[in-house]
């Protein structure tokens, strides 16, 4: 069993590495005129929006799928891309920065400037320093609207769900929210703890983007396929059913292991994923409930 989860453990990593990157498919969806969601080596969700100003892109996915999104997004329009907007400070979000922000003005939270100034360790893996262009240039501490493409495009930082950096963004014209990793679609989701991530406020601010936006929103996630309001509403329910479970079994005395022996999670075992398992589910929550 150890062993099995060990393996788990590591597919993300070894994904990633033996991915290959000389073939990257980029899936092309219209959101509205001008907006597109392009889903990255279908995993990783971007979204372009272009016009008369300019283009805007949200995320600039891997470093290694760069160069080829660029390719893709310069498919779509001639414009420029002026900005480019960081959900938040992952590496399958900010990795291509170096290419897709080169010559745009690159919009996060200040934590997410703050983590790629400096030096990051992955096991063994030393990841540098981003250079300065690739950088963030505007800071959006709390909220930021952002006239575009005759948008008012809406900024607002949500703190402390996925990471304490996380931003959303709203086209009011075409009543589409870009969420970043704050939805999953249809998975347990990645809460990183380690950069001022909880699962409980991640849960509130779940809610919060529920009750912020009409009824026939769409929602674009991180990871996952596109939602609208009550598909995002049914994955809370789901995942606040898992948090009522584990808080259960938590009070009755049982320890993480036991709950993973016992799979207590196993009504929603169609909601893990090779990153997010049903275990590591029960091992995010635990500590918080
Ligand atoms: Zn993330």
């Amino acid at each position: 069993m150890k062993k099995i989860l060990l393996l788990m453990a590591l597919i993300p990593s070894i994904t990633l590495a033996q991915r290959d990157w000389s073939n990257i498919e980029i899936e092309v969806t219209e959101l509205a005129p001008g907006l597109h969601h392009l889903f990255v080596a279908n995993a990783v969700s971007v979204v372009t929006f272009h016009g008369i100003d300019g283009t805007l892109v949200i995320d600039a996915a891997y470093e290694q799928s760069a160069e080829a999104l660029m390719d893709k997004i310069m498919n779509l329009t001639d414009q420029p891309v002026k900005y480019l907007i960081n959900t938040h400070l992952h590496a399958d979000h900010t990795g291509g920065n170096k290419v897709i922000g080169r010559d745009a003005d690159i919009i996060a939270h200040p934590s997410v400037k703050e983590y790629l100034s400096q030096e990051q360790r992955r096991g063994d893996n030393i990841i540098p320093a981003f250079p300065e262009y690739a950088l963030p240039d505007i800071l959006v501490e709390d909220n930021m609207d952002l006239e575009f493409n005759s948008e008012r495009i809406q900024i607002t930082h949500l703190p402390g769900g996925h990471t304490g950096g996380d931003l959303i963004i709203y086209f009011p014209g075409a009543n589409v929210a870009v969420i970043g990793d704050l939805l999953f679609a249809g998975f347990f989701p990645f809460v990183d703890t380690n950069n001022g991530g909880h699962p409980v406020h991640f849960m509130e601010n779940v809610e919060r983007i529920i009750n912020l936006f009409p009824e026939d929103a769409t929602f674009v996630g991180g990871h996952g396929p596109v939602f609208n309001h009550n598909d995002l509403q049914n994955w809370h329910n789901q995942l606040a059913k898992t948090f009522v479970v584990v808080r259960e079994a938590k009070d009755r005395g049982l320890s993480v292991e036991e709950m993973k022996n016992q799979r207590i999670l196993q009504n929603w075992e169609e909601m893990g994923s090779f990153f997010i398992t049903e275990d590591r589910w029960i091992e995010t929550l635990y500590p918080f409930l």
